[in-house]
């Protein structure tokens, strides 16, 4: 007899973590901070190892009062999840399911489709337009009665491209008052456009939050503040929704450590916003690298940059790999080069260089002998 599959479940693929770096190469496939942690972050986690014999806060109170502080909103409109991955999978279990449509751009971030298939919603991916940026009149147009969440990625994963603010205003409010729009900004801290600064350095995502009843922000610890491997993620919703999203939670799933750390990088906001500069300096230098090779990267806002590759894709994402930088490749359509130190953009641009120089054929010999080693 065959083991019990719940039906449906094929339909989902497994999450595809960007690839390992081996030893000594350049890590720039899963756009996480290049830099280590802050001493004063790690001297905070450490004091608290003592503890780890307990259970966690559950309410994660000190950490979500600072949030609700930081951006103006009532504590109890802020939940924290093991990342603000958990906390798109609440928002969808907590509006939609059997028969319920929640919809977003595609291409977005990967994890979209799968956590809506798992809640047993039905996903609506509607195109990027020409320039990889959303087509809001299309998504508008896409709203059906079933519609009960849609995601808008901001700026979006994998393309960088955002959304202004008074674009992304006009399409909120003509989305009907029944539907969530979840404005997740997990790489608003790297956003330089206008989008930033008309929202004074914090997204458009909370102003939105405070004038439309129906709008959900994500924010992460995972990117701009360096957290990546302790799972540390917030929502901010309306009352109604974040209690329903509290009901969904898996208890104790933000980890004492990841509170502590939270905290701490908020103590240190100066120090990050240094090495947020640092990023974003060095995304120019790789779009104007890429650039200068041949490619052409689309404008990013993020921490990283989308090089629209399509049939030239596996090609790219050799040659850099070739010289010690592994990147998301998205097979056919295009690479994702997370934005690293200035040294991993050294390699970036030696490998370009290197690319130019060598012959296809030798590169795709390079490639073999790059498989081999790494299998
Ligand atoms: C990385 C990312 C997240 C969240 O990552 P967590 O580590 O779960 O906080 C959310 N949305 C997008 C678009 C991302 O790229």
């Amino acid at each position: 007899m065959p083991l019990p599959v719940r039906p449906g479940l094929d339909a989902v693929p497994a999450y595809r973590q960007g690839r390992p770096a081996p030893d000594g190469a350049s890590k720039l496939s899963s756009n996480e901070s290049p830099h280590p942690p802050l001493p004063s972050v790690i001297a905070a986690v450490q004091d608290r190892l003592a503890h780890i014999n307990r259970y966690p806060d559950m309410s994660a109170e000190a950490v979500r009062s600072r949030i609700a502080e930081r951006h103006g909103v009532a504590a109890e409109q802020v939940t924290v999840g093991a990342g603000s991955v958990e906390l798109a999978a609440q928002l969808i279990h907590a509006t939609a399911g059997a028969g319920d449509e929640v919809m977003f751009a595609w291409r977005s971030f990967e994890a979209y489709p799968s956590l809506v298939r798992i809640a047993g919603a039905t996903p609506v991916a509607v195109p990027l337009d020409a320039d990889h940026q959303h087509d809001l009149d299309a998504m508008l147009a896409a709203i059906t009665s079933r519609t009960r969440l849609i995601f808008v990625c901001n700026p979006n994963n994998p393309t960088g491209t955002v959304v202004g603010a008074d674009e992304l205003e006009r399409f909120v409010a003509a989305v009907p008052r029944d539907i969530l729009v979840v404005i997740d900004e997990a790489y608003v801290h790297f956003d330089r456009s206008a989008y930033f600064d008309a929202s004074g350095g914090q997204g458009a995502g909370v102003q939105l939050f405070r004038r439309h009843p129906h709008v959900a922000v994500l924010h992460t610890f995972s990117k701009a503040y360096g957290l990546a491997g302790l799972r540390i993620g917030y929502a901010i919703a309306p009352t109604v929704i974040a209690e329903n999203q509290r009901k969904t939670a898996i208890p104790f799933g933000v980890t004492d450590l990841a509170q502590t750390a939270a905290i701490a990088s908020l103590d240190a906001a100066h120090e990050l916003a240094a090495r947020i500069d640092d990023v974003v300096v060095q995304r120019a230098r790789l779009s104007a690298l890429l650039e200068a090779a041949g490619w052409s990267p689309s404008p990013s806002q993020a921490n990283f940059v989308w090089v629209p590759s399509g049939p030239r894709t596996a090609h790219l994402e050799e040659l850099l790999r070739a010289g010690g930088v592994i990147t998301r490749a998205f097979a056919g359509e295009g690479v994702r080069i997370s934005s690293g130190t200035a040294e991993d953009i050294d390699r970036v641009e030696a490998a370009l260089a290197a690319g130019i120089r060598i012959s296809p054929a030798q590169n795709q010999h390079d490639q073999h002998v790059n498989e081999e080693v790494h299998a």
